[in-house]
């Protein structure tokens, strides 16, 4: 085994490049040898950056240059019960492992989770599911452009055969064109199974691109046009979705929010409509939530998701309303980007969270995991939303922070 100092030296010698150590030593060494020169060239004491629980080799198809690890400190929201009555891909009770620095948040989410048991627990459907890649294409002029949209529509199923000779999980579900004069960008749709799919979309729709390219006169400019919409906040997402679009929904009966909540279903619906809808309406928000944000942040971490798609999980409208019973809320979370195999998920530390929640790898049958993560996302979020919404109407929002986050 070679020792990391000795490492470290043939870089700054001028030997090796940061990049290459992996070649020459062990990844453990090799990630060793680079906290070694980091440390020489900042004054930072990187020691706790290097106390990570896995073989180093673990993280190899997840990052580059690696110097150890970020440990996030997780918890334990629930057991909550999740589709009592059956119907959905989630079943039972669930624990939720959650990863986040911010304190008072898991003791909210728990205190959600026991009213919603106390209701009988929460209803999750995915209603839509998947993942979307749209390149952007250059064309002469519109007569071009709509030349290729009817070349698209004639050819959906010669381009789905393209595409699926990449995979052997991914199916192409529809192909949605859009024309911005001379550029026309063809919104590809996958049904990814238990991943989350970006890779296998990205690769498949590659595949599809060549067959465009042979058969029209229309020249790829980017694989990526941006009308997909990966990790920026779009529209078309919250219109379409993308990844999992799924809800979770709750009857309060009115004595549990009385007793437990410490408010009443006028005041929690109140809230939601003033703060969630015409706040979020006035701020110009896409999120008409109260922290859904929290939720997907807290579970994406802990099971190995991608953690810039929290800025499409977010995209979510929250409803309460008053009923003769009680108090109705739901979660919609239009684009929730989700998988149980592949990307971060294959961790230990991930893989062991996806075990606590019994989702780890591939669902029978397939797909099936992936949905019941994101059912359990979605009643964590709701989870989240009740007790805010309780929070604010008994004015115990501040107080709350102050006990537990501080
Ligand atoms: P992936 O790890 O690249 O691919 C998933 C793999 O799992 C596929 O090779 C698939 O095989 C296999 N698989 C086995 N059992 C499966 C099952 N039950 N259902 C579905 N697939 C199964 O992961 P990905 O989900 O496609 O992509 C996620 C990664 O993409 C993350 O690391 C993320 O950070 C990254 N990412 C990439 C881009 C991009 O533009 N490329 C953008 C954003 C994020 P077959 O395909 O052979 O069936």
């Amino acid at each position: 085994m070679t020792d990391p100092m000795e490492l470290a030296e043939r870089v700054r010698e001028g030997e090796l490049r940061l990049h290459e150590l992996e070649e020459h030593a062990d990844p453990d060494t090799a990630t060793a040898a680079r906290r070694r020169l980091l440390e020489d060239e900042t004054d930072a004491g990187l020691e706790s950056i290097g106390e990570y629980g896995f073989p180093a080799e673990r993280a190899d198809p997840n990052v580059e240059n690696m110097i150890g690890a970020a440990q996030i400190p997780m918890g334990i929201a629930g057991p909550v019960e999740i589709n009592p009555t059956g119907g959905g891909a989630a079943a039972g009770e669930f624990h939720l492992p959650i990863a986040t620095t911010e304190g008072a948040l898991i003791a909210s989410i728990n205190r959600g989770c026991s009213t919603l048991n106390s209701a009988g627990g929460a209803t999750a459907r995915v209603t839509k599911s998947g993942m979307t890649r749209a390149p952007v294409f250059r064309v002469e002029d519109v007569a071009e452009a709509a030349a290729l949209v009817e070349w698209v529509r004639e050819n959906e199923g010669r381009l789905a055969e393209r595409a699926e000779t990449t995979t052997s999980h991914g199916e192409l579900l529809e192909v949605t064109p859009y024309v911005v004069g001379d550029s026309v960008f063809l919104r590809f749709r996958y049904d990814t199974k238990d991943a989350m799919g970006m890779n296998m979309a990205t690769i498949a729709t590659g595949e599809a691109c060549d067959l465009v390219e042979e058969e029209t006169s229309a020249s790829l400019v980017a694989l990526s046009g941006n009308l997909c919409t990966d990790k920026k906040p779009a529209a078309v997402n919250a219109v379409e979705g993308r990844g999992r679009s799924v809800t979770a929904d709750v009857t309060l009966p009115r004595e549990l929010v009385e007793e437990r909540l410490h408010t009443t279903p006028e005041a929690m619906a109140e809230i939601n409509t003033r703060k969630n809808h015409v706040g979020s309406a006035k701020a110009g928000s896409l999120g008409f939530n109260a922290h859904v944000a929290n939720a997907v942040a807290g579970m994406f971490l802990a099971t190995g998701q991608d953690a810039a798609q929290v800025v499409e999980g977010s995209n979510a409208i929250t409803t309460a309303e008053v009923r003769e019973e009680g108090l109705y809320v739901s979660v919609s979370i239009a684009s929730l980007e989700v998988g149980t195999v592949g990307g971060g998920t294959k961790l230990p530390t991930q893989s062991e969270a996806l075990d606590v929640l019994g989702l780890r790898g591939g669902g029978d049958p397939p797909g099936a995991n992936a949905d019941a993560l994101a059912e359990c996302i979605a009643v964590c979020a709701l989870a989240g939303e009740l007790s805010l919404l309780a929070a604010l109407g008994s004015r115990h929002l501040s107080s709350a922070h102050a006990d537990l986050g501080r």
